[in-house]
């Protein structure tokens, strides 16, 4: 049995817009899952729909096997979202929002006051638990998002866009926390433009674009997919023009002592370093331009557009 299980989803909104053109997905029990796309795929009318926010054109959502249509109580208590939008009431403490949360979804009262406890303190909320919500930082409410979805002890939890307006340093402590849920079996699906975030932590993905799945598999199938890398150089030599390299394709000048070089995979790292040496320019230092899943997305969505797809 699939965590989620998505079949011929339509959602055409009052407007005639058709956001989701016939979508079929399945996330195993267990994935740490990515869904992709450019703004305005459809990406967040996919998640209103699961989470019961958004009603659906046609076809089918089933959470464990519970369809959102015929079983939405049992479908609904065993799942945990997490919006883009901050949906608490900000007069509220912080606390009362997950006790009362936690009162929605039937939790006894004294588990309640424990597991809040629990989640704000690994959320680093504990001390602003009397706050009034309002009075927190963009990160914090976020956080306080993730508690609240997860005070019912949900088996999979859906997140959109957890890190967006999330400084560096607090994405990186959410993406452990999530990591961590993730490991004690959380199933986890989350929307990011963080791409670099997604290789790193996620098993599956797949890419939305207008409306339509143009991609659904492993994130290492995926990457074995790219045929090309793009490096940043970094010259003893400064360079009045760019070098002629005959093996390779796209070599740009970034500066005086700096050039980007796309590397195909039948090529390594070596053949250019040995072709730039013949040429008396010295390599001193060299980075990936930007991440592969980035790279590959880049070109996946601009493939669609040439080909008129959704
Ligand atoms: P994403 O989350 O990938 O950015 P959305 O699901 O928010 O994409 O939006 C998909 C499309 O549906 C967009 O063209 C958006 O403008 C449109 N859309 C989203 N919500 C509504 C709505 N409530 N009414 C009409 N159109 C909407």
């Amino acid at each position: 049995m699939f965590a989620l299980e998505i079949s011929d989803l339509y959602k055409t909104y009052s407007s005639g817009l058709e956001a989701l053109k016939g979508i079929s997905l399945t996330v195993e029990r267990g994935d740490f899952f990515a869904l992709l796309g450019p703004n305005g795929a459809g990406k967040s009318t996919c998640i209103g729909i699961i989470s019961g926010l958004v009603n659906k054109t046609s076809g089918n959502v089933n959470i464990f096997g519970h369809s959102i249509d015929n079983d939405f109580i049992v479908a609904k208590s065993l799942l945990g979202s997490v919006p883009q939008e901050f949906n608490f009431n900000t007069f509220e403490p912080v606390e009362e929002i997950i006790i009362n949360q936690a009162g929605f979804y039937g939790v006894p009262a004294r588990r309640a006051r424990v597991e809040t406890e629990h989640y704000l303190k690994q959320l680093n909320l504990w001390e602003h638990r009397r706050s009034q919500a309002r009075r927190l930082s963009g990160g914090m409410k976020r956080r306080l998002m993730i508690a609240r979805a997860l005070i019912h002890k949900p088996k999979l939890l859906i997140l959109d866009e957890p890190t967006a307006g999330v400084d560096i340093e607090l994405r990186r402590t959410m993406w452990d926390f999530l990591e961590q849920i993730n490991e004690q079996g959380t199933t986890i699906i989350l929307t990011t433009h963080y791409l670099e975030e997604a290789e790193r932590m996620c098993r599956n993905i797949a890419i939305i674009d207008e409306g339509n799945i143009i991609l659904n598999s492993s994130m290492n199938h995926l990457l074995k997919q790219l045929n090309s890398e793009t490096f940043v150089l970094y010259l003893r030599n400064e360079l009045d023009q760019v070098p002629c390299l005959p093996s390779f394709d796209n070599v740009v000048k970034l500066d005086q002592q700096s050039i980007e070089v796309e590397v195909p995979d039948r090529l390594s790292i070596n053949d250019l370093i040995h072709e730039l040496e013949s040429l008396g320019i010295i390599v001193e230092r060299m980075r990936n331009k930007v991440n592969r899943l980035e790279e590959m997305f880049v070109k996946m969505t601009s493939k669609t557009e040439k080909r008129g797809l959704g």
